[in-house]
């Protein structure tokens, strides 16, 4: 079987993204292969499994109790994760049961096996995660789940799962957003960083540039007009032969191309100066390559990939920056599994350095679905008080921000 992106031996990882190898390190990842190409791993950052060691068993046998302890659960695509997370920022257990394997070979994700696998897979990642804690349900004080934006069928895996240990067992149960998930990755690895930040969200079907002015209060001042940005990284890893996913193989391959090699035009939208739009450039990119072909020349997939990339980075980097300036806050995070590309990574580096602003992303790994986000989001929820009631539904175009619609079958404090 080919070699896939996420979850590799640290090796791997590290030949995936060397420039970033420092935060790769950090992480202790379990992994194997099963009969079926599911993939199982493990992560834990250094920090956190000292902490499980050390503390875990105890925690919530203390006469005052000062933890939380929220056992999270993640179906929305081809992941089925479960995690431990204790008050949002410690990470007790990661289990991620990667499908990717399974779907490369359509060239993208196929719901039908993606929810027969989540099913497989759950209450195994579930086991596993309370094991790997040290803890048992009795400990956990509330269950989190993903109810949306997803694959229905997908998403309602991990909603029942969630729903029937929540019954079975009397843990209040939370709906979490998945995006909120990804923005909430932040917290894991940046103990200090709080709202208010302002959050560049991109992943496969996601780009969004989000004021987080508090926890679990989401304005959304820029989103794209089209195609998201992992998206358009995936079309054009596909038409130029790369493969699927193709966001990390075109990441892969820039690394050895040009950028300044082709001028790729982008959109701007006049009436709304945060939005983005990726289509334009993925049209520009098939129409090279037409061309090309037309003309029977032969290009450099290295430096197409290498141009195609700095096109996306350079838009993500300047509406970022000039939202951060703008709106007068001093901390920018990313999330979302492009929040990974290692172009994008450098380049906000360097204009956060140049402006003054404190730059967040996750390790790689927590950028790409996970469970131990939805803990990191769901503690917040827990913490003001939302529950979700047994009437919890998957809700696949789940929009952001929106608390009235979003909340769908919570029994309502507000
Ligand atoms: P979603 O939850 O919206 O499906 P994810 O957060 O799981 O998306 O991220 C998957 C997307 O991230 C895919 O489109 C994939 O190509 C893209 N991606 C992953 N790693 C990279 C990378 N290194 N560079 C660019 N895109 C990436
Ligand atoms: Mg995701």
């Amino acid at each position: 079987m080919e070699d896939i992106w996420l979850g590799y031996s640290r090796g791997r990882l590290n030949r995936i993204f060397p420039k970033v190898k420092k935060e790769i390190d950090v992480m202790i990842i379990d992994k194997k292969t099963e009969d079926d190409g599911v993939i199982m791993m493990s992560i834990k950052s250094e920090e956190d499994s000292n902490l499980s060691q050390t503390d875990s068993k105890d925690k919530n046998t203390d006469s005052e109790k000062d933890h939380v302890t929220i056992l999270a659960i993640e179906s929305s695509c081809d992941e089925t994760a479960a995690a431990v997370v204790r008050n949002g920022r410690e990470v007790l257990s990661n289990i991620i049961s990667s499908q990717i394997a399974l779907h490369t070979v359509y060239g993208g994700v196929v719901p039908e096996i993606a929810s027969r696998k989540h099913v497989e897979k759950i209450n195994y990642c579930v086991r596993e995660a309370l094991s790997q804690a040290d803890l048992t349900l009795e400990d956990i004080d509330a269950i989190a789940v993903t109810y949306g934006p997803g694959l229905v069928g997908a998403l309602l895996v991990g909603v029942s799962e969630a729903k029937a240990l929540s019954f079975a067992t009397g843990i209040p149960l939370i709906g979490v957003h998945h995006i909120e998930g990804h923005i909430s990755a932040n917290y894991i690895e940046n103990k200090d960083l709080e709202p208010p930040f302002v959050c560049l969200v991109v992943s496969g079907g996601h780009s969004h540039l989000v004021v987080v002015k508090d926890y679990g209060v989401y304005d959304i001042i820029g989103q794209t007009r089209d195609d998201a940005a992992g998206e358009a990284f995936d079309k054009v890893a596909r038409a130029i032969g790369l493969g699927y996913p193709g966001g990390p193989k075109i990441d892969k391959a820039a690394r050895d191309g040009d950028e300044n090699a082709i001028s790729f035009p982008t959109a701007k939208i006049a009436d709304a100066e945060y939005d983005f739009s990726f289509s334009g450039l993925k049209s520009a990119v098939l129409n090279y390559i037409n061309i090309k072909g037309m003309q029977g020349e032969e290009f450099n997939k290295n430096d197409l990939a290498a141009s195609f990339q700095k096109a996306v980075v350079d838009v993500l980097t300047e509406h970022a920056i000039r939202a951060v300036k703008q709106y007068g806050y001093d901390k920018l995070a990313i999330a979302g599994g492009v929040a990974s590309n290692t172009g994008l990574r450098q380049s906000l580096e360097k204009a956060c350095k140049d402006n003054n602003i404190r730059f967040y992303r996750p390790s790689p790994v927590l950028c790409t679905d996970n469970a131990a986000m939805i803990g990191a989001a769901g503690y917040y929820e827990y913490m003001k008080g939302e529950r979700a009631d047994l009437s919890l539904n998957a809700v696949p175009n789940l929009p952001l921000g929106d608390r009235e619609r979003r909340f769908h079958g919570r029994s309502s404090q507000k």
